[in-house]
């Protein structure tokens, strides 16, 4: 019947040759990310243009594509760029969209059933589990990222330790509050999992860190023994393995030993860091990250791939089933047919799910681990050399060490106090993005106002860091000047 429609192509080979260019235009975009600025402002009159009526009557695929080319792609964020180094974004890599582009072709839905989709995802589990130490049997679940893996882990540890049944009578019959335990510079989504799974921010207790930005075991053994006197219910510690501002690791071992000890739950927040794994000098840094109840980490961080992936992983396959499953008739498990296989939508959240596994599991076939690994160290030894030639410039200030791939520094000026530094500091950053060399982002620490630079980025070279030192010394220099007022006629300064 001709007035049935349908959404394919009416010209097969057109759509055809439209992808292509596609691919073309996206890997050639890619290998000369180097000659672009890393990021610019969108100028008022695109932002005017990306604010178009809600279009009712279709204008074709290649209009579209037009549009994308002429209204977003100019203007992206920038972390396929070699000098992006702002929060702790990863890179992208080309093979993995084009992992994307095929996931999407699929259109599987990875809440469940009997497809090799499903299993691709249970063997990136079980690859991520083998990277971060655990026992066979542990399971897990890919998540959007590290966030979404705070909630699952957090999630299960409160259903599991609370002592009676909190998915039927909730946590207002824990008889005290439940509370879990991390260090000040534990990442923000922790307290959102918190608030979320309904301790509120009360239950979460915000430990003291040292000098070195790890968590205070003295401190976390008195404020847990503190709120047991109090009436309280301690139930989870959650181990930062690479700290957000820093890179960090407190004592995982130590916590791991803590945990055991008080009968608390361990999770551990491994975004980023859980990849010191994969180098024989940092290895270390994670010991005890094997002995986590749960754990999380993500691939579109230090594992470069395009957004968003992450891993959330439990130790015990039944606290995790038992957090997340519901199975109404309408989605009832099969012995056989499609409805059989696994069902991802048991292990949490979301029951309509994306086929994220495949970027990773064609990513991991495409490099192997050990590429990525010595990433991991060049990035690592990127940071040193960074650090190196901070700590001897003599208008350059280092704010903390540098114990895995963040360099947190600030431009520094005789005669000026804390307040003045922090403003010249937060103006350089914006004139720096300004500029388009290079994005680094900002800290906090001990009060005062830091450039961050946090290297997940597999195009990162060192020439890129002596450029931006060179520019943050000259805006450096030309904000001293701006700001100290000269008699008329007055000399210029060097
Ligand atoms: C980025 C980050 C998170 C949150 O992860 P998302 O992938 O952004 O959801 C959690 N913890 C740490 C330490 C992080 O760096």
């Amino acid at each position: 019947m001709d007035s049935e429609e349908t959404l394919d192509p009416q010209d097969w080979e057109a759509m055809k040759a439209l992808g292509r260019r596609m691919v073309d235009d996206m890997m050639e975009y890619l290998r000369t990310a180097r000659e672009r600025p890393v990021w610019r402002p969108v100028p008022p009159e695109v932002k005017g243009r990306l604010r178009e009526p809600l279009p009712l009557e279709g204008q074709g695929a290649e209009r579209a594509y037009r549009d994308f080319q002429q209204s977003v792609l100019p203007y992206p964020m920038g972390s396929y760029h070699p000098r992006f180094w702002s929060w702790v974004i990863g890179t992208g890599t080309p093979l993995a969209m084009m992992a994307e582009m095929l996931a999407a072709g699929l259109n599987s839905n990875l809440g469940g059933g009997d497809h090799a989709s499903v299993y691709v995802e249970a063997q990136v589990i079980d690859w991520c589990r083998q990277l971060a130490g655990l026992p066979e049997g542990t399971s897990g679940l890919l998540v959007s990222g590290s966030s979404m893996g705070n909630l699952v882990g957090l999630a299960v540890a409160r259903n599991t330790m609370a002592g009676y049944d909190v998915r039927r009578e909730g946590v207002c019959a824990s008889g005290g509050p439940l509370t879990v335990y991390a260090s000040r510079e534990a990442h923000s989504s922790i307290q959102k999992a918190v608030e979320l799974l309904g301790l509120g921010s009360a239950g979460l207790r915000l430990v003291p860190v040292g000098a070195d930005f790890t968590i205070d075991l003295g401190e976390l053994e008195r404020a847990i023994a503190v709120d047991r006197a109090k009436g309280r219910r301690p139930i989870a510690v959650v181990g930062n393995a690479g700290t957000v501002n820093t890179g960090a690791f407190d004592d995982l071992a130590a916590l791991a030993d803590l945990c055991r000890r008080e009968g608390l739950w361990f999770h551990v927040d491994g975004a980023f860091g859980a990849m010191a794994a994969l180098d024989p000098e940092l290895r270390g840094r994670v010991a005890g990250m094997e002995r986590a109840d749960s754990l999380t980490f993500d691939f579109h961080k230090w594992m470069y791939l395009p957004y968003e992936i992450g891993v959330a992983l439990v130790r015990s396959e039944e606290a995790h089933r038992k957090a997340f499953s519901l199975t109404p008739d309408y989605l009832t498990h099969a012995e056989r047919g499609l409805a059989a296989g696994l069902w991802l939508s048991d292990y949490g959240v979301q029951l309509s799910r994306g086929f994220r596994a495949l970027k990773a599991w064609m990513s991991l076939k495409e490099h192997g681990l050990r590429k990525f690994g010595r990433l991991v160290r060049q990035n690592v030894e990127q940071a040193r050399y960074l650090a190196g030639r901070v700590d001897a410039a003599p208008e350059l200030e280092r704010l903390a060490p540098v114990p895995l791939n963040i360099v947190c520094f600030r431009y520094r000026a005789d005669g000026l106090d804390e307040q003045a530094l922090d403003r010249l500091n937060q103006e350089l950053l914006i004139r720096l993005h300004e500029s388009g060399t290079a994005a680094p982002s900002n800290a906090r620490l001990d009060g005062r106002f830091a450039l961050r630079v946090c290297i997940t980025n597999h195009r990162s070279r060192r020439e890129d860091f002596d450029l931006l030192l060179e520019t943050v010394l000259k805006l450096g220099r030309r904000l001293v000047e701006e700001a100290s007022p000269r008699p008329a006629g007055g000399g210029r300064p060097a």
